[in-house]
């Protein structure tokens, strides 16, 4: 998946480079004769919200929201690159071929792609195979080259249904770039579900965090990730609950609403201000010291996805299915790539 256009036109568009470091760091703070006071914000605050984009397709298979808008392979994201998100949409029976992305390359990140309904069927050039249905995830590392491709199943092909997934880009740091090669399939089941609160009993607790990465108190997602990566799935069933999501203090932040919605409340309790997000909204969150995401959650059957890590702060060279450090090391992918290396 990714984004295809950029895929098909890779050999003729503009490299884009970005050396932008996130140094937003800034924890409100004065100085006493004293000592320096750090006044750090109860709940981490939304630094900029973009609301729902237009939708394009990848192949003839993803219909996709290109949901990090202008901030896709911008530090300020750092260590995901892009998210494509694909709603819920029936694709009826007897399809005919599988509907998908033919074999494509990648170097320099991974894709993860996370099934809510349907099945995606993987196959790539190191004899890697797999096929994933709701609630399971693939975790690609294309490290210094794959060659893959990605389409519907054959079941799902036959017999049609409603399709929903995501696929997400994360940046490999510059030392592990050109790594192996990497497979990882992580099933539904493998995926640990946190409640919140913590330690609540069933009847009061209000959210179910899958931690398909990274982690919370004493739980840890499945996944093997390069630098420190969050990715989160979580299931906000009751309106009206407010939820506070411990997060990584040091990790950038991306919210995003897979459906329902839901008010981010940032600032102090009580008079600070709130964003309301409405379906594939996505809110970034300042880096400002706070642990602590507060949402309230608008509609029943709210489902958000939690995203991030620890910024990679590299320069970011991206073009096409590539992403490296450098024009140089782009232009080598693409040689590489052209002289059948992957
Ligand atoms: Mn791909």
């Amino acid at each position: 998946m990714g984004n295809y256009r950029r895929q098909a036109q890779f050999f003729f568009s503009t490299l884009v480079v970005s050396t932008t470091t996130a140094l937003e760091s800034c924890p409100i703070s004065h100085t006493t004769p004293a000592a320096t006071t750090i006044i750090m914000p109860q709940f981490r605050a939304v630094k900029r919200v973009m609301l729902k984009p237009h939708k394009h397709w990848v192949g003839d298979a993803f219909n996709v929201y290109p949901v990090f808008a202008d901030l896709a392979f911008k530090e300020a994201m750092s260590p995901l690159l892009m998210f494509d998100y694909a709603e819920p949409k029936d694709f009826g029976s007897k399809l005919g071929q599988p509907r998908g992305v033919g074999a494509h390359p990648h170097r320099g990140f991974e894709t993860v792609t996370i099934a809510f309904q349907g099945e995606v069927e993987h196959r790539d050039n190191k004899g890697n195979k797999g096929l994933i249905g709701p609630g399971d995830v693939q975790w690609m590392t294309a490290g210094r080259g794959i060659v893959h491709e990605e389409y519907h199943s054959p079941h799902f092909t036959k017999n049609g249904g409603t399709f929903e997934m995501c696929q997400l880009w994360v940046n490999l740091p510059k030392k592990h770039k050109m790594t192996k090669p990497r497979y990882q399939a992580i099933l539904d089941e493998q995926i640990p579900n946190v409640k919140l609160p913590l330690g609540a009993p069933e009847e009061e607790q209000l959210a179910t965090v899958r931690l398909i990465a990274g982690e919370m108190a004493d739980n840890r997602g499945k996944a093997k990730t390069f630098s420190p990566v969050q990715m989160w799935d979580v299931i906000l069933p009751k309106a009206g609950a407010e939820v506070e999501i411990p997060y990584p203090a040091d990790h950038n932040c991306i919210v995003f609403v897979r459906r329902g919605g839901v008010e981010i409340m940032s600032g102090e309790e009580g008079k600070g201000k709130t964003s309301k997000l409405g379906p594939q909204d996505v809110a970034l969150m300042h880096l400002d010291g706070s642990d602590i995401i507060k949402v309230r959650v608008d509609r029943p059957g709210t489902s958000i996805l939690i995203m991030g890590g620890e910024p990679l702060n590299e320069p970011i060279a991206a073009q096409g299915p590539f992403v490296m450090n450098s024009h140089d090391e782009i232009r080598k992918a693409m040689n590489d790539y052209r002289a059948g290396k992957f």
